[in-house]
């Protein structure tokens, strides 16, 4: 690697993709937009881990191409692949597991997670002295009102039931320090359920509020 590439530090995309196709190459477009409005002036590098969750449709051909296109060292694509379909879950653990960065997102394919807020979950973790900035949604516009009242309901009964702040609008979009990843890398769950383990290991979140799209 050349000395000037080599830059203050890295951070780490995780994108668990099933079945989405259509959404690949606009989720990088609008990632990479982001990430390029201010890691090179700010000396930060970084990679996008897709994990294909063993899609049936295009979704692996579109990773390779991506990956093949984008190398350079301070902005990497990469992926990984199931050979069948584990869920949510386990495709963000395995991108944990692989990712270098001394920061790392967990962010959905479907573009539902803004990746314009990524800049500001930098700026939370690096300089305000959180260890999480997750993103915290705001209203669930567009949504079936019944699954909205499933959901509520559901957060606030097991968020009683097992102490954990997992309140409704809390998802897995978010961006962690190595720390607080490295501790919930640890655990020894084999069924996980990531909402809940981000509250059990503690550490000190900071939520930046968004609409749902
Ligand atoms: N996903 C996955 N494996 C699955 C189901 C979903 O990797 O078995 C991914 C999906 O591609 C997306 C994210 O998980 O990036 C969230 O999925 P979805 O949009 O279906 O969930 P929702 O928006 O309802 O939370
Ligand atoms: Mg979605």
């Amino acid at each position: 690697m050349n000395i000037e590439e080599r830059r203050a530090d890295k951070i780490s995309i995780i994108v668990p993709c099933y079945n989405e196709e259509a959404c690949i190459e606009i989720v990088y477009a609008e990632t990479a937009a982001a990430m390029e409005a201010f890691t090179e002036k700010e000396q930060v590098s970084y990679e996008i881990i897709f994990v294909d969750d063993g899609s049936r449709d295009g979704t692996l051909k579109a990773l390779r191409e991506l990956a093949a296109a984008h190398t350079r060292e301070a902005a990497q694509v990469r992926y990984l692949s199931f050979s069948r379909n584990f869920g949510k879950e386990a495709a963000m653990l395995a991108g944990l597991r692989e990712a270098t960065g001394d920061y790392l997102v967990l962010m959905d394919a479907d573009l539902q997670h803004p990746p314009a807020l990524l800049k500001n979950m930098y700026h939370a973790v690096k300089y305000e002295g959180y260890d999480c900035c997750a993103g915290l949604r705001e209203d669930r516009t567009g949504e079936n009102p019944i699954r909205t009242f499933l959901s509520r309901s559901f957060y606030h009964l097991i968020g009683n039931a097992c102490h954990l702040d997992m309140g409704d609008g809390k998802g897995d979009f978010r961006m962690m320090n190595r720390a607080m990843t490295d501790s919930i890398l640890e655990l020894k769950e084999y069924n996980r359920y990531m909402k809940g383990i981000f509250s059990f290991v503690g550490f000190d979140t900071k939520w930046i509020p968004f609409h749902n799209t």
